[in-house]
């Protein structure tokens, strides 16, 4: 058996019940296939792929909080520390009832390799717990971040591990544990980052997902003699990297046409209204049921159907696994020329190669939506020099980042015989670094 495939089988038996996590380390093991059997000998000898799929360290603790009619609850916390052979683990906090350790050992695993394509000095993490925000007070949500942040304390720090946002973590979360951490270790660093401008935020931290993706998916357009201007694309989700990748497609001329949360979803044939949308979601956080109120030529549908609306451009923004099989041969029957991954793994594998093998762009996640990550490492370095960076000037390295990450992906798989396959690129380029500082630091 190659090592890959003993080392497929062995993640899988020994972390059973985490589908996810088998998923994305298949994705990574299978596209750096050709480098590993260049090298077989020394990671073999070294164990890298299995020091590289098994994370330094897992944290999981008991988070109780008191709601305001005085019940207890108790959620699980999690923080999974993965890699840190070129950088502090650097990762979000997922708030969803969804999470469990496969999911965050899937999103850390993701994330190695997507903070190496940034090409900044950044290690891979991932946290979260299985508590809900949706239906809660501020006070409630206070309660849970508090003591969420009591525990978690102990395992972070500006140059150990910097937690960010994701799934339900926006800048309200960050801030009542920024509050905390704050208290609790009596110092004022740069532990978190997607802070409130007042208290160390980095300017285009909020917009950064989406806007990065959508300059990288130009960018890969254009490579391919394509104007993304007057192309028609399909959102998924209606959170933070949705609304901004609208908000980025409409300034370059393109036209959004869907979004989506968990209940349903909506058409709007005219180009989603990216005000209305941020007033239904980032002001009142209302369900995407108001939308019509603001549009009503708009449709709104129950349930799932975003990726049946033809387009030129489908940009899955919400969660993993969003884009099956079905929907794959949708959007290839609609004439969809690329598929940009905002979400991380939204993209089942099968649906992936289906769209590859019919010509289809396709970017994964760890590429595409590297923007938020890398925005975040530019937050850690004003924190660290004190200063506040202009938002022109975020903006225009963030742009610069997109673009160099698009070439260092397409050089990588045309190194390895596998031209237009970025899924490949994107892998081989980041295991790259992260292998080449994992086996100069010797085994630790
Ligand atoms: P938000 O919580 O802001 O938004 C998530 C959106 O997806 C919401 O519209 C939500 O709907 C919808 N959604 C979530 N879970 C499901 C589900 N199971 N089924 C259908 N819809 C769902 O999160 P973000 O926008 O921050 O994150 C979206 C994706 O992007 C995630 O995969 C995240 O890991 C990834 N990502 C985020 C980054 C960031 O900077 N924020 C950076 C890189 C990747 P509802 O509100 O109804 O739950």
């Amino acid at each position: 058996m190659s090592y890959v495939d003993e080392v497929i089988a062995r993640i899988k038996k020994e972390n059973p019940d985490e589908p996810e996590f088998h998923q994305a380390v298949t994705e990574v093991l299978e596209s750096i296939r050709g480098i590993v059997d260049e090298n077989e000998s020394s990671f073999r000898r070294d164990a890298l792929l299995e020091r590289l799929c098994n994370p330094e360290r897992q944290i999981k603790f008991r988070v109780s909080w008191i709601d305001d009619k005085g019940q207890v609850h108790v959620n699980t916390g999690y923080r999974v520390q993965f890699n840190s052979a070129i950088g502090p683990y650097k990762g979000g906090l997922r708030l969803h009832p969804s999470v469990n350790i496969g999911i965050i050992k899937f999103l850390g695993f993701e994330q190695i390799f997507k903070n190496s394509l940034t090409g900044l000095p950044i290690g891979g993490g991932k946290g979260g717990s299985d508590f809900d925000p949706k239906g809660k007070s501020d006070r409630e949500v206070m309660a849970f971040c508090q003591a969420f942040m009591s525990e978690l304390c102990k395992y972070i720090g500006a140059y150990t591990d910097v937690p960010a946002g994701d799934i339900g973590m926006g800048a309200r979360e960050i801030g009542y544990m920024f509050g905390q951490y704050k208290k609790l270790r009596g110092v004022f660093e740069g532990v978190l980052t997607g802070k409130g401008k007042s208290y160390g935020g980095s300017l285009v931290r909020t917009e950064a997902t989406g806007y990065g993706l959508l300059y990288l998916t130009e960018e890969m357009l254009r490579c391919h003699g394509v104007d993304i201007k007057g192309k028609t694309i399909t959102v998924s989700g209606a959170g933070n990297v949705a609304i901004y990748a609208i908000e980025k497609a409409a300034e370059m001329g393109a036209r959004v046409v869907t979004c989506s949360d968990s209940t349903g979803w909506v058409y709007d044939p005219d180009g989603i209204d990216v005000t209305a949308l941020k007033e239904i979601k980032e002001v009142r956080r209302q369900r995407l049921t108001e939308y019509k109120k603001y549009r009503p030529s708009a449709e709104y549908h129950e349930g799932r159907g975003v990726w049946s609306v033809k387009s030129d451009i489908a940009l899955p923004c919400a969660t993993q696994n969003e884009l099956d099989i079905e929907d794959a041969k949708a959007l290839v029957a609609g004439g969809v020329i690329a598929v940009c991954e905002g979400a991380n793994m939204p993209t089942t594998l099968e649906a992936t190669k289906y769209l590859q093998d019919n010509g289809v762009y396709f970017v994964p996640g760890k590429a595409a939506n590297a923007g938020g990550v890398a925005t975040s490492a530019l937050e850690m370095s004003q924190n660290s020099e004190r200063l506040a960076w202009s938002f022109e000037r975020v903006d225009s390295e963030l742009k610069s980042i997109m673009v160099r990450l698009y070439h260092n992906i397409d050089n990588a798989a045309k190194r390895y015989g596998a031209d237009g396959n970025y899924v490949v690129g994107a892998n081989i380029a980041g295991f790259e670094k992260v292998a080449k500082a994992m086996m100069a630091q010797g085994i630790v």
